[in-house]
């Protein structure tokens, strides 16, 4: 990839007829950093949120059409329900100056079950928040322990309950992977998940990134690493149990009832085009890729003087967007569609990296049915692997 030129804009005039259709901000607040979290995030640094707002601020200033109309909306973090009603209400009236949803549009923000009160469940259906992700991870009080979570399974349950109340459209995170989480335990929780009123669940396997507590201890050997194997049969339990109860798979981490698929995220495994705003934020704008300063204090001190605070941008060349397209493309259990990509960039799939696409389809891990492109059951178990060999 190229990088750009020093004077690079990542905030161009854009005719609003082709300017991406999808919004992302970012809240990079905590109660506390988890062991294993390396997200973009201060922990007990709550004194900066009035700066970062103010930042927040003029970046989308640097906007230059106002209220660019967008189909879907999404606050991620950190936690954002870490800010209180007013805050809330301040990041999302300056989101909704300057981006109109359009009917039937989703606008997600993510949750934590702690601090998570009725007020702030309110403040966000009343605000146009139409559906609520919440970081749940485990219904195992000793699991929880072990993720350094604040919150209990008593609590989880009884926030999914006022959140389903206000938000018929809820959704949930699962870790597994986790050192000591048994397969019995997983069960319980995949079990309790499909017993509540939710429309998608989002199952993930612990990772250990380098930097993060979780990483150093395991590197000392004072933190268990679950064994492979073990780690399969829980991603196959999820991918077992949830569409037995209504939630089909549609993407290799998540699951959703009919025509609740996260509307926002399915625009990334698309290669469309979207804004980003806030620290760490990533932006595909205009065929660049740019990533705003992960440092959350760099990040709001060059906006409090109105500078551009970039951590990198890189401009994809046709056979990047191609390799991207199809990288991304895969994760959809339901594929890529030949047809379509051939329309949109110009090549025939089948015929582009023949041989790798050969390859996998020998061994069982890819496959082409109806026309479309698409990992086996066999090969979503090695799916970053597969993925990764056309990038
Ligand atoms: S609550 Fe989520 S975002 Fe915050 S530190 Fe923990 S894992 Fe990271």
């Amino acid at each position: 990839m190229a990088t750009v030129s020093d004077d690079f804009d990542p905030y161009p005039v854009l005719d609003a007829a082709c300017a991406p259709r999808a919004a992302y901000f970012h809240v990079p607040f905590c109660l506390h950093r988890c062991g294993y979290c390396d997200f973009t995030l201060v922990a007990e640094r709550d004194d900066l949120i009035p700066a970062w707002l103010a930042a927040l601020q003029n970046e989308l200033s640097r906007l230059q059409q106002q209220r660019y109309p967008v189909d879907t909306i999404f606050i991620g973090g950190g936690t954002p329900t870490h800010l209180n009603v007013e805050q809330l209400t301040q990041l999302i009236e300056l989101i909704t100056a300057n981006f109109v949803l359009s009917d039937g549009g989703e606008f997600s923000i993510e949750a934590n079950p702690d601090g998570l009160d009725n007020d702030r469940l309110d403040a966000l259906r009343d605000l146009g928040v139409n559906r609520l992700s919440l970081g749940v991870q485990s219904f195992d009080d000793q699991v929880l322990k072990t993720l350094e979570r604040q919150h209990s399974r008593d609590e989880a349950l009884d926030v999914v309950e006022r959140a389903a109340e206000r938000f018929p459209n809820l959704s949930l995170d699962l870790i597994f992977g986790v050192p000591g989480l048994s397969a019995e335990s997983w069960l319980e929780s995949l079990s309790t998940a499909t017993s509540l009123p939710l429309k998608h669940v989002s199952t993930y396997g612990l990772t250990f990134e380098k930097g993060t507590d979780f990483f150093q201890r395991m590197q000392k050997g004072n933190l268990a690493v679950m064994p492979d194997e073990l780690e399969r049969e829980m991603y196959a339990a999820a991918i077992q149990h949830l569409p037995d109860r209504g939630f089909q798979h549609y993407e290799i981490s998540n699951f959703a009832q009919p025509g609740f698929e996260c509307r926002h995220n399915m625009v990334y495994w698309s290669a469309d085009e979207y804004f980003a705003f806030g620290p760490g934020a990533a932006r595909y704008v205009a065929g660049v890729r740019s990533t705003n300063a992960r440092n959350v204090t760099r990040w709001i001190n060059s906006w409090a003087r109105s500078e551009i605070a970039l951590q990198e941008s890189e401009q994809l060349n046709a056979d990047e967007k191609i390799r991207e397209a199809v990288f991304l493309g895969l994760r959809r259990i339901g594929g890529i569609d030949l047809a379509r990509f051939e329309q949109r960039f110009g090549v025939c799939l089948r015929r582009y990296e023949a041989e790798i696409l050969q390859n996998h389809i020998d061994h069982g891990l890819l496959e082409i049915k109806s026309n479309h492109l698409r990992l086996t059951d066999d090969g979503r178990f090695v799916a970053d692997t597969v993925i990764s060999d056309f990038l």
